[in-house]
């Protein structure tokens, strides 16, 4: 026995109290869809929620039984909880901790965060959660097979998901408690050699050796179906590997027969052939047939039904190769998607705007590929904002890739969600303009800020792709450029790991740049176009650099003051960008507050100053920024970065802190659902409460 964990290290892993839950609004996108449409998102949201079941057991072993136990407790007292409380001689608070931790545990699709992989544990104490399962014999045997799982018990390093022989939880390896590092290392790094992809797999220790499970409707499928045909092997140290099919084969199947239900209602050939793929691969274990789907969904362009499905994104395999269930179903944003074409257009206008001349730009604009949408159904761990995919290289490098941002999820408030940091004066304009201010952000970071610049390249031994023997003139120096790209050379080769952020960090001060001009903040239908910084154009832009000051300040969030770095890359950029507003000057921007542990910090920034102080500080910035880019010099630009991004004592010890107390709970979505009612496909949503999350989950009775 391990000694038991103290109270105050285990307060971290109880359940948001409450959860911060939200719905994902869908309804008007939805209904402007075509009855046809609407059966086509209908079979694959279905074929999506299906695979939540395969999430779950790629969770916890304890995580499917407590879905069933919600689910089977909603059902049983009919979603009466006050009732439940009383007929299980419990408290409405008691029966309130319980709501809080199933809403969390159905908006993270198991017990463990799907941000962070940390356990979280119910409020609830024990003997109350068991007096609400004694309430039916069916909530009473599968509270017994979690009871002694559910809460933190007496092992720290099973509150976190990794390896098990570190003693963490891991059900890629399922019942395996013994496998060590170097055995999964072996046994994948021996498939990889036999060229079987493993997304779809995960690793059972036997006696003999190995299982790999394959994910699969079909157990036996022909050697013809399958990727190799062979499907043992004994490894040089005598043990076996042997490729077992079949695993979550009821799910598979069932996913698999909506797949091809959709497939009558797709839109074009190539969602007929898309769909086939994704069949073939859910039916056989083949991922050779999934990597097929992928290259027809890249060129299923801008349809009115976007869907993408199956083992995608591999975080939580500690491994880092095996991919987690994960299935979207979103309608194209029209309006936005025609905001952001009118934006491509005028790039050839709006890109001189920029503080560099001719030679540091592209001789024409090609506009990187993105897309707005809403989703509709995202199953799961967790809901991202956005998407890059697939991850396979070799289709990125020779075929392409989708980049899309989900605005329904980025848009997605709780009522009464507190605005820390913006001062009172500001919050009503500030409510009203983030959105579309963040929408005019997006816009331009991802297709100018993205899309914009060259690197100055020797692209072949004595080749050069500008003038060698007459320089640019550098706008920093005022002198002609010294360095350049030499021929192998890339961007991320050059600048290495701070490549991420810097990137982010140059779209992020082009959209702030950008995003002063009124023809811009007109192409969004704000204004004439004309100078406007006390009007409703004015309003969004002042929206906008509040918004990125304060995502400077939480940023800091994402700052881990032990190994003093920086987690996560637009964090990293918007701390520079807010640090870069307070460098303008006090008559710019400040930071101001009364309270010593700075409870009541909050951002001056001077709207009428944005226009002169605050864009040429932005701009001054960004030139750097692109000049080290374009001419490959990477110790200006580290220089430059590392300074700006330098979490300082004051940052470290005062602002952190009143971060953090001011973090809000991480979102959990309550989405809707499709049903069939009189040959049409109805939308079908739910109260943004534990309890609507549940009963959404309740009529999902296929899952
Ligand atoms: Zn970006």
């Amino acid at each position: 026995m391990t000694a038991s964990i103290d109270s105050e290290t285990l307060k971290q892993y109880l359940a948001d109290d409450p959860p911060s839950i939200v719905n994902l609004a869908i309804k008007p996108h939805f209904e402007a869809l075509s009855d046809k449409e609407k059966f086509y998102a209908h079979h694959l949201s279905v074929a999506c929620f299906t695979g939540s079941r395969i999430v779950l057991r790629q969770v916890s072993p304890e995580s499917e039984p407590i879905y069933d136990f919600i689910v089977a407790l909603h059902e049983h007292i009919a979603g009466d909880y006050a009732k439940a409380a009383k007929d299980a001689g419990i408290s409405q608070d008691d029966v309130d901790a319980y709501l809080n931790y199933a809403a969390q545990f159905l908006g993270n699709m198991g017990n463990y965060k799907s941000f962070g992989d940390s356990k979280f544990v119910p409020r609830i104490e024990p003997s109350k959660l068991k007096a609400l399962a004694q309430l039916s014999s069916a909530t009473q045997r599968l509270y017994e097979q979690f009871e002694n799982a559910i809460y933190a018990g007496n092992d720290i390093a099973k509150l976190h998901l990794g390896y098990p022989s570190a003693g963490h939880v891991s059900t890629y390896y399922p019942e395996s408690p013994d496998i060590t590092k170097e055995d999964i290392s072996g046994v994948s790094d021996f498939l990889e050699g036999k060229r079987l992809l493993p997304e779809n797999t995960r690793i059972r220790q036997t006696k003999e050796g190995f299982e790999v499970l394959i994910a699969s409707a079909t157990k036996h499928p022909w050697a013809a179906e399958r990727d190799l045909e062979e499907s043992e092997w004994t490894l040089p140290d005598g043990k076996k590997v042997k490729l077992v099919f079949g695993d979550h084969n009821k799910e598979m199947n069932f996913i698999a027969s909506h797949i091809g239900e959709a497939k009558l209602y797709a839109a074009n050939d190539t969602q007929v052939k898309m769909t086939e793929e994704y069949a073939k691969s859910f039916l056989t274990g083949s991922l050779e047939a999934y990597k097929e789907s992928q290259r027809q969904w890249i060129k299923d362009k801008g349809p009115a039904v976007e869907s993408d499905i199956g083992f995608v994104e591999t975080y939580r395999d500690p491994h880092g190769i095996r991919g987690e269930w994960e299935g979207f179903v979103a309608m194209v944003n029209k309006e936005r998607t025609e905001a952001f074409s009118k934006l491509v257009e005028a790039a050839p206008k709006l890109i001189p705007l920029l503080p560099w001349k001719a030679e540091f730009e592209k001789d024409t604009f090609l506009s990187p590929d993105f897309t707005s949408l809403e989703v509709l159904t995202f199953a799961g761990s967790g809901i991202p904002a956005g998407i890059n995919i697939p991850n396979y290289d070799d289709i990125r490098q020779n075929i392409g890739f989708k980049n899309v941002s989900l605005g329904n999820v980025l848009s997605a408030k709780a009522p009464n969600e507190k605005v820390p940091f913006i001062k009172d004066k500001d919050v009503d304009v500030y409510q009203k303009y983030r959105d579309p201010a963040f929408e005019v952000q997006v816009g331009l970071h991802e297709l100018l800020g993205h899309g914009c610049g060259k690197l100055l390249q020797e692209t072949a031994p004595g080749e050069y792709n500008f003038d060698i023997k007459n320089p640019p003139i550098s706008p920093i120096s005022g002198k002609p450029i010294t360095t350049y790209y030499k021929p192998g050379q890339t961007w991320g080769s050059v600048f290495g790991p701070l490549a991420a952020s810097y990137e982010e960090c140059r779209a992020e001060c082009v959209a702030m740049a950008l995003g002063c001009d009124f023809s811009i903040l007109q192409l969004f239908g704000f204004g004439d176009g004309k100078e406007d910084i006390n009007g409703e154009p004015g309003d969004v832009l002042y929206s906008a650099y509040l918004q990125m000051a304060r995502a400077g300040i939480a940023a800091l969030e994402f700052w881990d003051p032990k190994s003093r770095k920086w987690g996560q890359a637009h964090s990293q950029a918007r701390f520079t960008i807010l640090r870069t507003f307070l460098n303008a000057g006090v008559e710019f921007c400040e930071l101001e507050w009364k309270d010593d542990d700075l409870s009541d910090l909050t951002i001056r920034l001077e709207r009428d100053r944005i226009l002169d102080l605050g864009r040429s500080a932005v701009e001054e910035y960004l030139q750097k920024l692109h000049i080290y880019k374009s001419t490959a010099d990477y110790d200006a630009g580290k220089k430059m970065y590392e300074e700006l991004s330098n979490v300082e004592p004051f940052y470290e010890n005062k602002v952190r802190p009143a971060v953090l107390q001011n973090k809000q709970p991480r979102k959990v979505f309550v989405q809707a659902n499709t049903v069939i009612e009189n040959d049409k496909v109805v939308l079908k949503e739910y109260e943004p409460s534990a309890a609507g999350m549940i009963q959404s989950y309740v009529e999902r009775e296929w899952l």
